[in-house]
């Protein structure tokens, strides 16, 4: 077998450079196992009978959100169980197999307490957040999991692991937040090899930041909210901020060629990326300092991005960084409806530097947002009546049409009140009406809360997924159309409960298309596995997307789940290019997760439907 070579060791600070202090050790366990984020947080039904958030987190824990519910029994027309349909239960996780040859190799390189075989830790690596494998970490399990979790801390650790991995025969799945939405996680079932899960949590330093250049060299293992925490404390901010970026990392942003909300500004993970380095079956894939532009020929950046964990572990990144903003203010506009906010975004767009985050709502999520509002009293309450009796009463908005577009602003304040002037007066020009800051954040704060909200209505028989696409500008309105009707034409034909929830928002602008993000809900039968029905749907929203020149995905990536689907979108001649890249570099499939085009044997197309 190739023996990795030696690395290069990474590059050291400067003078000039700031050395962060290591971060203090990370409590993993604050997260829960089994569902969405932090143990402290969850949507719960109060002895009211109403919805809340518990824990003191974002700002709506502790509220009552009393019109959520008939809200939900109204749009979906189904009864919701106050008791929740099925209580959490035991779940059998599959009993580990280590070789112990690969065992004894990897107590030569970590120390004890980075080699785990805990049951519930194996079942939490064996997956991420989709819809199924949220349910399956609720109440059936996996066939198959990780048989070991290994927490490396340096990378000639991670070095040593993929020599033991490569020595012993065994498979590599390398682990960052766990947030992933595309089956990446999940063991391939018939694996028969030792499994061993990669997490990079303790690979979470900021090794240095260069203040005058602007650029930061980060572990790969660090969680977004870490990153922008600490690099706040030096000034700076990488200005990546995925939905997932409590939890998600670095390294993950990387594998999955992520896009954060702020985009605009700062631009996507592959705007901010200067290089990164990986460690590979072939060695550890690493290069001098790179130039601020280059010409070179080989990039290996190019390979990292988007490689799902098939190609190697990456173990850190240097990154583009930029100062803090001096001011950063939410703001909302109302428009009539969402052909006249779609004109405004294009013509935003047109007009050249558009806010770090515009996101455009249709009407059912800007009812659901209005769903989800905390009870009102007192003057709050009045002012929210008067409120709405001015924008549908004497502005004549009417309710069942009117979208919401969110946005944030951030930069100087010169800056700032340029965009918001510009912004408004066009909002103005395309009939939209100014709806306040207070909105605005309301929306960005609910992005937070919509994974909970999954997984508390998935308790109570509601099953709830996103998706998303992107789309040219000239199509855009025509794709969320035709997905929305596919979708009620898909759950009315399997005679499913209710009515489905599908609804659509903007969440990214490009001078020549924009990213549409979806949630599909609906009440699901009764019975077993009730997500097999839940992805044929999807399988049906994603055939539509296709139909109307949507890309396979914009930013959550293919993994297992979209695999099937990309001989619809590559031609053989590029999918085989990738297969012949994984298999040069690793010809054993050590990183054999199975995800994506960088995998050892051509998909199984998906079929038509
Ligand atoms: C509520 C929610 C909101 C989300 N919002 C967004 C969003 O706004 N934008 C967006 O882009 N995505 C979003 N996602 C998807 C997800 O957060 C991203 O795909 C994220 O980039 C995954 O990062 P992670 O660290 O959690 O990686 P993981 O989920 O742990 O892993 C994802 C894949 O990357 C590989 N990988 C992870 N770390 C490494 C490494 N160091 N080296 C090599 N391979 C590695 C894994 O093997 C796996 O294939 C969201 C997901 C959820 C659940």
């Amino acid at each position: 077998m190739p023996e990795p070579s030696r690395p290069a060791a990474p590059s050291e600070p400067t003078a000039g450079r700031i050395v962060p202090a290591p971060p203090p050790p990370r409590d993993l366990s604050e997260e829960h196992l089994d569902a969405w984020g932090f143990r402290d947080t969850a949507f719960r039904v109060n002895a009211a009978g109403h919805v809340e958030l518990t824990g003191a987190r974002y700002p709506l824990a502790g509220s009552e959100m009393p019109d959520f519910l008939p809200w939900v029994r109204d749009t979906l027309k189904i009864e919701v169980d106050l008791e929740p349909r099925r209580p959490l239960e035991t779940r059998p996780v599959p009993p580990a197999r280590l070789d112990p040859a690969f065992r004894e190799a990897l107590a030569k390189v970590l120390p004890p307490d980075a080699i785990q075989q805990d049951d519930a830790l194996r079942m939490r690596h064996g997956h991420g957040h989709t819809l199924e494998e949220v349910y399956r970490a609720r109440y059936e399990g996996f066939p198959r999991v990780p048989d070991v979790v290994l927490y490396p801390a340096t990378e000639s650790q991670v070095v040593g692991i993929v020599e033991a991995a490569l020595s012993h025969g065994a498979c590599l799945i390398p682990f960052g937040g766990g947030t992933s939405v595309t089956d990446a996680l999940r063991c391939p079932p018939g694996e028969v090899r030792s499994i061993a899960s990669v997490d990079l949590r303790r690979m979470n330093r900021i090794r240095w930041i260069d203040p005058v250049n602007r650029m930061a060299e980060i572990e790969a293992g660090a969680v977004g909210r870490h990153i922008s925490e600490q690099l706040a404390e030096h000034g700076f901010t990488l200005g990546h901020e995925p939905d997932s970026v409590e939890l998600s990392t670095l390294g993950g942003w990387i594998a999955t060629h992520a896009s954060g909300m702020k985009k605009n500004r700062y631009g996507n993970i592959e705007d901010l990326l200067l290089d990164v380095r990986a460690v590979t079956p072939r060695g550890v894939v690493s290069r001098s300092e790179p130039g601020p532009r280059e010409s070179v020929s080989a990039d290996p950046r190019r390979w990292m991005l988007g490689s799902e964990g098939g190609l190697g572990i990456i173990t850190s990144a240097l990154v583009r960084i930029s100062p803090l903003p001096e001011l950063q203010e939410y703001g909302s506009i109302l428009f009539r409806g969402f052909d006249a906010g779609l004109a405004f975004l294009y013509e935003l767009q047109g007009q050249g530097a558009p806010p770090a985050s515009v996101r455009l709502m249709d009407n059912l999520q800007f009812r659901f947002g209005q769903a989800l509002s905390p009870r009102r009293a007192g003057v709050a309450k009045l002012r929210s009546r008067l409120e709405r009796a001015f924008v549908t009463g004497l502005r004549g908005f009417s309710p069942d049409e009117m979208v919401a577009c969110t946005l944030v602003f951030e930069g100087s304040r010169r800056e700032v009140a340029e965009q918001r002037r510009r912004v408004y007066a066009l909002g103005r020009k395309h009939g939209g009406m100014r709806a306040g800051s207070s909105n605005g954040a309301r929306g960005y704060q609910l992005t937070f809360g919509i994974a909970y909200i999954r997984d508390f209505v998935m308790a109570h028989g509601v099953l709830a997924e996103s998706f998303e696409t992107s789309i040219p500008w000239s199509r855009a309105g025509e794709l969320c159309a035709a997905v929305k009707r596919r979708v009620h034409q898909e759950h009315a034909r399997r005679g499913l409960p209710g009515v489905a929830f599908i609804s659509c928002r903007i969440t990214q602008l490009y001078p020549t298309g924009v990213c549409v993000y979806f949630y599909l809900a609906y009440k699901g039968a009764e019975g077993e596995r009730p997500y097999e029905v839940f992805a044929e749907l999807e399988h049906a929203a994603r055939d539509e997307i296709l139909r109307t020149g949507g890309a396979l995905s914009h930013h959550h990536g293919v993994g297992k789940l979209r695999k099937g689907f990309l001989p619809r979108v590559f031609s053989e001649a590029a999918l085989g290019w990738a297969r012949d890249t994984k298999r040069a570099l690793d010809p054993h499939n050590v990183f054999g997760g199975g995800n994506g085009a960088f995998v050892a044997d051509a998909p199984e197309p998906t079929p038509r439907v």
